[in-house]
């Protein structure tokens, strides 16, 4: 065998290499929850923040595949409405899921604060977002759940 020949193997194998780990759980590529509501990566498992019809929000836990996963010992409050007048949301546990007690204020455009633990002893984590419900052309989903690249 020449060089000739290598060359061609060595790039099809770096080429196979790249999508190898292109398949590995990375979170560049933003998915979307199980349900069309947003992922919360910044939570091991990962969670679905999704607005629902009645305007209560269900926080639900994904495995790697963003399969639903029953909840645990997670506990969840968010934050959101006018910024003058905020209102916190806490959760009550379903067999599939974390449903808030109270309702989202009518409106399109809130900041929400989601405040979120492992288990009652662990740390906190906070992810920040716009809950705009306008829908994105690009996807088709809620602008807070958009899975379009960056800076679409
Ligand atoms: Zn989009």
């Amino acid at each position: 065998m020449t060089t000739k020949h290598i060359l061609p193997i060595a790039i099809a194998l770096l080429s196979t290499l790249g999508l190898q780990a292109g398949g590995n759980h990375t979170h560049e590529k933003k998915v979307a929850g199980p349900n069309g509501g947003r992922l919360l990566t910044s939570i091991e498992p990962h969670a679905e923040f999704l607005l629902l019809p009645d305007r209560k929000i269900q926080i639900t836990f994904v495995d790697d595949h963003a399969k639903p996963i029953p909840p645990a010992e997670q506990v969840v409050i968010v934050t959101t409405g006018e910024r003058s007048a905020p209102l916190k949301l806490v959760f009550v546990k379903t067999a599939s899921a974390l449903v808030s007690e109270q309702s989202v204020p009518a409106g399109k455009n809130f900041p929400v604060v989601v405040q979120i633990k492992a288990n009652p002893e662990s740390k906190t984590l906070v992810e920040k977002f716009t809950l705009d419900l306008s829908t994105c052309s690009g996807c088709g989903l809620a602008e807070y759940a958009c899975t379009c690249a960056e800076g679409h």
